[in-house]
């Protein structure tokens, strides 16, 4: 690990002021919230910053359910969300994806905030032995194009970065139409959360829409009558404690045994969250027949690009996401 000096900033005004340039590839200054992603990141030295701005105690931890929705604080832990009775009773699914996220003691420990933002799981940005890495050392290759690529993405891709994003959370919170509020030095704006995560194109190294030295203050899931019927069915090489090689958020709101309105988003397939609107609109007015939710989850698989060892995830995720809308839809 290189020598770094820890920053504990009085407010977040004077946080945003030493982060001024947090969030970009080799920034002199990075922020740190629960740590648990940004620790590993720098015993692996794949984070090199000169100061470490801690943001302990100067964000929101509130979780607040109201008409409009929920408002989640971007210092509230994985845990305390997960548990909260009302995010349990009024969107499942948000509950759902952080209980199979990581384990209990990270869970407690890690915030909203932190997990929007945590990097991918790709061993070869994590492991500098390995050279090309665009997503690390911009314009020095990929080193997963022709490499053992199974845990890596066929949607969204580029020639430049086949990474996943790792983030439950977010497959969840995309389903849900989830908005990021976000300050900076210039105040404050709103972003929806499919638009806050990029596509890797060829800028992989540039992973969100927030601008240098922007924090993550808050995330806003609006109500909506579809939250409560949902499911995240987490496909992985393990039962816990292990990354998604597939999943599926699904939310219902249904009409009888028809499907009103359906919301989809998948992950450990996406190189960002990955909503399949087309899949929602093909499973609007149809009933759960297995042979129905297949023929509309065929449509997911549309401009998905298989290296090899990830081929196998193109016909998974359709099974997935037919088996997350059967168990939503079975939901009281
Ligand atoms: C062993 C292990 C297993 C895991 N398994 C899973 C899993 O199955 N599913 C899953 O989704 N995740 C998993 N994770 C990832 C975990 O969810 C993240 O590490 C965690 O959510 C990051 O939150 P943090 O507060 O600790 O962030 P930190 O580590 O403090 O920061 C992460 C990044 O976010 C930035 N940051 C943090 N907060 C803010 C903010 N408010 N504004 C701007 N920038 C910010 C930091 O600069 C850093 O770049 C796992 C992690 C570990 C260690
Ligand atoms: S897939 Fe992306 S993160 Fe992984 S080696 Fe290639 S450029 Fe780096």
């Amino acid at each position: 690990m290189y020598p770094f000096i820890l920053e504990r900033p009085r407010d977040l005004s004077a946080a945003l002021a030493l982060g001024a340039q947090a969030g970009r590839t080799d920034a002199p200054a990075e922020y740190i919230a629960g740590g648990t992603d940004m620790v590993q990141l720098l015993q692996e030295d794949v984070r090199r910053p000169e100061r470490l701005v801690s943001l302990a105690g100067l964000l929101d931890d509130g979780i607040e359910f109201g008409l409009q929705g929920l408002r989640l604080g971007a210092a509230a832990t994985m845990a305390d969300v997960a548990a909260h009775p009302d995010v349990v009773q009024q969107f499942p699914l948000i509950s759902d994806a952080l209980l199979n996220s990581a384990s209990p003691q990270v869970r407690n420990q890690a915030t909203m905030g932190g997990n929007l933002l945590q990097r991918t799981r790709c061993p070869y940005f994590r492991d500098v032995g390995y050279e090309a890495c665009n997503k690390r050392t911009p314009g020095s290759g990929c080193a997963a194009l022709d490499a053992e690529n199974r845990w890596h993405a066929v949607l969204g891709t580029s020639d430049n970065c086949i990474a996943v994003n790792p983030s439950d959370l977010a497959v969840a919170l995309v389903a849900l139409d989830a908005t990021v509020e976000v300050r900076g030095a210039g105040g404050e704006r709103s972003v929806p959360l499919a638009d806050f995560h990029r596509l890797p194109a060829d800028t992989p190294h540039i992973e969100t829409v927030l601008e240098p030295g922007e924090v993550i203050s808050a995330i806003m899931v609006p109500a909506n009558p579809a939250a409560r019927r949902s499911h995240y069915l987490k496909v992985r090489d393990r039962a816990s404690f292990e990354f998604a090689v597939v999943s599926a958020a699904a939310a219902l709101d249904m009409d009888g045994d028809r499907i009103r309105q359906a919301r989809v988003a998948l992950g450990g397939v996406g190189t960002k969250p990955w909503r399949v609107p087309e899949v929602e609109a093909a499973l609007a007015g149809a009933s759960l027949d297995p042979a129905a939710l297949r023929q509309a989850a065929a449509l997911a698989a549309e401009g998905a690009q298989g290296r090899g060892s990830n081929d196998f995830k193109i016909e998974l995720m359709q099974r997935a996401i037919v088996r997350a809308v059967e168990t939503a839809g079975a939901r009281a």
